[in-house]
């Protein structure tokens, strides 16, 4: 089973419905003009637009209800938006569909300390939910970049993670239960606030499901006590090989940091052009690597890792002597982006994991690929799971979009080659789709439609997203690539 084509309205057709919608959602906050809409018409991924019908801002689950149900019954597709930071296009609206923006969804329900548990509305920052518990000493660990803008709706959907994932898990280990409502404007409640829930593991299933399931309304988060203190190690290399063996050996050693991140030369200098805050400019790697908790912890698990990394050849190791220092350190990392927004016009940030022991033979490939495409390609990634973020520096004005496009499929490809996924974080959305048929057989393609179709039987929710239909994958004319199906004997000492 799979959607349909769906056949455009015609201008007739289209004004007749927004008539019906503004009539029915009158008690709504119902944007409809072009000046509302136009900022919905794409996530943070610019390069894919599509303007909505209409956005509705639904103010309780009373409301979502109603709205879906409207949805379902005139058979109109809605794309559920948190705040807009996703970087896959997962937000962009459908043709001729609603989006439904839980902006106003914002409410910290309950910070309970005992528990140790968050009860928040879809709409509220992620970085929101941290500042409500830090009175009570606790923090919510999964810690996106965009974690001052991003929302725990958005999260749930993307499975989102961050620098500190590596320790403290991923969204999905983060969370223990969701309030939802479905196409038909039922209520479902996935998981609970014990260690296991009875009946199915549907929670696991939900989260990173793209908004293509149901409309998430309450979660309730985990909450972790805020480490008492914690030091980063910035040990530089002049071989990506030897950082990446540095990193596989600290994970080796049975050592799990609190974050592990790793910066190639050319991100390297291009931050400390950005922000000049001492960055090693002759390194040809960087890593980040952190340690909490306890201060007799720390002090001893920094002394390992820094063993690790002068028996992996590091050629200088800084270790920051106090918060400022520690968050100097950092801010090179979390300002990549913006310093790769100085070299060039447009970037596109990618989104691929490789198994950890494969790191510097995809750089390789990448540099390759620089090459091919005639385009320039700085990398920042979080090293310790593997997860990639390729930034691929263009210019739009100069019609350089397909390149960076192509470059960016070319990656994922060499990823999934390499035993590993075409997304790390960000999810599929509309900009990874076509990946989704190198990396799945058309069996685990029709496996994921009826899981959809389970939560969503009408198809109406986010259906253009995620999973890639049969004539898609026939269309875009790639393989199914099993993973791990290209080995490198010669390089498995990575
Ligand atoms: C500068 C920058 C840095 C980033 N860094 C990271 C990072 O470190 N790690 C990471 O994982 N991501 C990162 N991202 C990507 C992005 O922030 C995350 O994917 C985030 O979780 C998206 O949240 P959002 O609220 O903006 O969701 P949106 O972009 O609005 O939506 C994302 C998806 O969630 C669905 N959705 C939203 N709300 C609901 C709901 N209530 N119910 C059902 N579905 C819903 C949407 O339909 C869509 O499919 C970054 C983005 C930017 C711009």
């Amino acid at each position: 089973m799979e959607p349909q084509p769906r056949t455009p309205l015609s201008e007739a057709g289209r004004q007749s419905l927004l008539d019906t919608l503004k009539q029915e959602w009158r008690q709504l906050h119902f944007l409809t003009e072009l000046s509302e809409i136009t900022p919905y018409e794409c996530d943070a991924l610019a390069a894919f637009t599509q303007l909505p019908l209409g956005v509705v801002l639904p103010e309780n689950e009373a409301q979502v209800q109603m709205v879906l149900k409207t949805c379902m019954r005139l058979g109109i597709a809605v794309v559920p938006r948190g705040a807009g930071t996703g970087l896959a296009g997962s937000a962009m609206p459908t043709p001729d569909g609603i989006v439904l923006s839980t902006a106003k969804l914002n409410k910290i329900v309950n910070v309970n300390p005992q528990a140790r548990t968050a009860t928040v509305q879809p709409g509220v920052r992620n970085l929101a939910v941290s500042d409500a518990a830090a009175p009570h000493g606790l923090y919510y660990a999964p810690d996106p970049s965009s974690q001052l803008a991003c929302s725990i709706g958005g999260n749930v959907a993307e499975n989102s993670g961050g620098v500190h994932c590596l320790k403290y898990g991923l969204t999905v280990n983060n969370v223990l239960k969701i309030r939802a409502v479905t196409i038909d404007g039922g209520v479902i409640e996935l998981g609970g606030e014990g260690y296991d829930a009875p009946g199915l593991d549907l929670l696991t299933v939900f989260i990173g499901s793209e908004g293509m399931f149901a409309v998430v309304t309450e979660v309730v988060v985990k909450l972790v006590p805020k480490p008492r203190t914690a030091q980063v190690i910035m040990a530089s290399f002049d071989d990506m090989g030897k950082a990446g063996d540095a990193v596989a050996a600290v994970i080796a050693a049975g050592i799990i940091p609190a974050g592990l991140e790793m910066m190639d030369g050319p991100a390297t200098r291009a931050i400390d052009r950005y922000l000049n805050i001492g960055y090693d400019t002759r390194a040809e790697a960087i890593l980040l690597c952190e340690s909490d908790g306890t201060a007799e912890e720390v002090a001893e698990e920094i002394a390992r890792m820094i063993a690790v990394f002068e028996q992996s050849g590091a050629i200088r190791i800084q270790v920051s002597r106090n918060e400022i220092e520690r968050l100097a350190f950092w801010s090179g990392r979390k300002n990549a982006f913006p310093a790769a927004a100085q070299m060039a016009p447009d970037y596109y940030c990618m989104d691929g994991t490789v198994p950890r022991r494969y790191i510097s033979t995809l750089l390789r490939s990448i540099a390759a690929m620089e090459e091919k495409y005639g385009l320039q390609c700085i990398n920042v990634f979080h090293a310790g799971d593997g997860n990639m973020h390729p930034l691929i520096l263009f210019d739009s004005a100069q019609g350089q979009w397909p390149q960076a496009e192509a470059f960016g499929a070319d990656i994922l490809e060499e990823c999934v080659r390499l035993g590993g996924t075409i997304t790390g974080e960000h999810g599929v959305g509309i900009e990874k789709i076509n990946g989704m048929c190198v990396q799945f057989s058309e069996a685990e393609r029709a496996a994921f439609w009826g899981v959809k179709f389970a939560f969503d039987p009408s198809g109406l929710l986010n259906a253009d997203k995620a999973i890639p239909t049969k004539n898609r994958c026939a269309e875009y004319g790639r393989m199914h690539i099993p993973r791990g199906a290209m080995k490198f004997p010669d390089l498995e000492r990575f």
